[in-house]
C-alpha cells in the first residue's frame, strides 16, 4: 500500500490521537509532537477556518508535503457562539480543560432558565503545501450543553456536551463511536474524500 505523508499541525495531543484513529490506514500521520522545532504559530483570526488556514500555512511554509490543520471549539447559542475560537482560551490563555469547562458551568448556571443550551462542536480543517492554503473543510455535530458534566473518554468540553439524539454525553461514548459522529469526523471523512478525488483524476 502507497503511504500518504501528512504532517498534522497540532502539538494537541488528544486531537492528534482522535485524527490518526479517523484518517484511513494509507495516512503516514505526524504532528508538531515529532518536530520540537516547528514554530508556534498565534491564533489571530476570528474565525475556526481563518485560525485552521494560519496554522496550516504557517508550518508548511517551512516543513514539505502536505500539512493540515485543524481548529476547531464548542458554540453554545445561549452564550451568543462563546467560546467559539477561544475555546482553547476560554479560563485564560493556559487555562486547562477543567478550569475551562468550569468557568462555562459557571456561565451557564446563571442562566438555568434558558435550558437546554443548543450548541454545536465546530472542526475547520485547512489543507496547505508550499505555504498556501489548497483546501478547507468543516465539519460540525449539533447537541446541547448539560450542567452535571459525565463521561471520563474524549478531552475538553466532552463530558458537558450531548450530541443530539443521544442521552449520554460525548465522552461517555467509546472513541469510534464519538468519531463516527463528531465534527472532526465529519471533516476528515470529506477532506479523504476531497485527496481520493484529486487521485483519481489522473485515472480516467
Ligand atoms: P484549538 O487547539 O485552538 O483548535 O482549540 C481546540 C479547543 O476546543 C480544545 O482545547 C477543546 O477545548 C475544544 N475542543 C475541540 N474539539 C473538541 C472535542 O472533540 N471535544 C471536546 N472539546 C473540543
Amino acid at each position: 500500500m502507497t503511504q500518504i505523508p501528512i504532517l498534522i499541525a497540532t502539538r494537541n495531543a488528544h486531537k492528534a490521537q482522535e485524527i490518526a484513529a479517523i484518517l484511513p490506514p494509507e495516512y503516514k500521520v505526524s504532528t508538531l509532537l515529532d518536530l520540537p522545532d516547528a514554530p508556534d504559530v498565534e491564533e489571530t483570526g476570528h474565525t475556526f477556518a481563518a485560525n485552521a488556514r494560519l496554522k496550516a500555512e504557517g508550518i508548511s511554509a517551512v516543513f514539505s508535503g502536505l500539512v493540515l490543520a485543524d481548529d476547531s471549539g464548542l458554540c453554545v447559542d445561549t452564550l451568543n457562539g462563546a467560546p467559539g475560537v477561544l475555546s482553547a482560551r476560554y479560563a485564560g490563555e493556559h487555562g486547562q480543560d477543567a478550569d475551562n469547562n468550569a468557568k462555562l458551568l459557571r456561565e451557564l448556571s446563571v442562566l438555568r432558565g434558558w435550558a437546554p443550551f443548543p450548541a454545536r462542536f465546530v472542526c475547520a480543517l485547512s489543507l496547505a503545501e508550499n505555504g498556501r492554503e489548497i483546501a478547507h473543510f468543516c465539519g460540525t455535530v449539533e447537541g446541547r450543553i448539560t450542567l452535571h458534566p459525565r463521561g471520563l473518554q474524549g478531552f475538553g468540553y466532552d463530558p458537558l456536551f450531548v450530541p443530539q439524539g443521544y442521552t449520554c454525553t460525548m465522552a461517555e461514548l467509546p472513541a469510534a463511536a464519538k468519531n463516527a459522529i463528531s465534527h472532526r469526523g465529519n471533516a476528515l471523512r470529506q477532506f479523504a474524500d476531497w485527496i481520493r478525488c484529486r487521485s483519481s483524476r489522473f485515472e480516467y
